[in-house]
């Protein structure tokens, strides 16, 4: 399985119809500052499903758009079709080749499809999760994530690998079962006081 292209229409700085082609192994996408790199993989996560705007580097959803500059008006809405080589099976469907679509409309609203039959979100995080991408997108270090791992204390270093290994969410249900046999306990401790008093 790889990435074979990436075409964007109206997401942010690329207004006009744009596909990249991929080959197996390594890419690099080289520019000025500015130019639009980092808009090229936020348009990958941001196909696969990403919902987080922050994680878009962005203030809202719709800020994927393209807004506009002094010689373009704004568009209304945002496409971005990736189109993954399944010849291996990686991913659970019967075809070689799969394109994950997405588009947003200014009114608010995302529309997904897969081969160009409209889906649910759910559908492409489900066709995703087996294969290592997909909602937790750990397979994306954006700028300055290398940074913070480096600067981090070693505690929030052990947070990494634990989110990694999947720890954390045990360690949140460890910690709201504790709550949880605190509160028990304090109403234990009540429940004898109650029976005290009536003896
Ligand atoms: P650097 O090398 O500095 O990290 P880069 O090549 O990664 O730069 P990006 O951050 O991908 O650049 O692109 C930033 C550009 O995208 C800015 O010029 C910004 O104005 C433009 N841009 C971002 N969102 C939109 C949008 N919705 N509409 C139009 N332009 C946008």
């Amino acid at each position: 399985m790889y990435l074979k292209s990436l075409t964007l229409r109206g997401f942010k700085s690329f207004a006009s119809t744009t596909t990249l082609q991929l080959e197996p192994g390594i890419t690099c996408v080289v520019g000025p500052n500015g130019s639009g790199k980092s808009n090229v993989v936020d348009a990958l996560s941001w196909v696969m499903g990403q919902q987080g705007a922050k994680s878009l580097r962005g203030g809202t959803m719709e800020d994927v758009i393209f807004a506009g500059t002094s010689g373009r008006p704004p568009l209304g809405r945002a496409e971005v079709a990736l189109t993954i080589d399944n010849t291996d099976g990686a991913l659970p469907i019967e075809y070689s080749e799969v394109t994950i679509s997405r588009t947003m409309f200014r009114n608010g609203g995302s529309e997904y499809a897969i081969n160009g039959t409209p889906c649910r979100l759910l559908d492409v995080q489900e066709l995703l999760s087996d294969s290592g991408i997909g909602r937790e997108m750990h397979v994306i270090v954006g700028q300055g994530q290398l940074d913070s791992i480096l600067r981090a204390t070693p505690e929030e270093r052990r947070g990494f690998v634990e989110e990694a290994a999947g720890v954390l969410k045990h360690r949140k249900r460890k910690e709201k079962a504790l709550r949880k046999l605190e509160s028990t306990q304090a109403n234990l401790t009540r429940l004898q006081d109650v029976l005290t008093e009536l003896r």
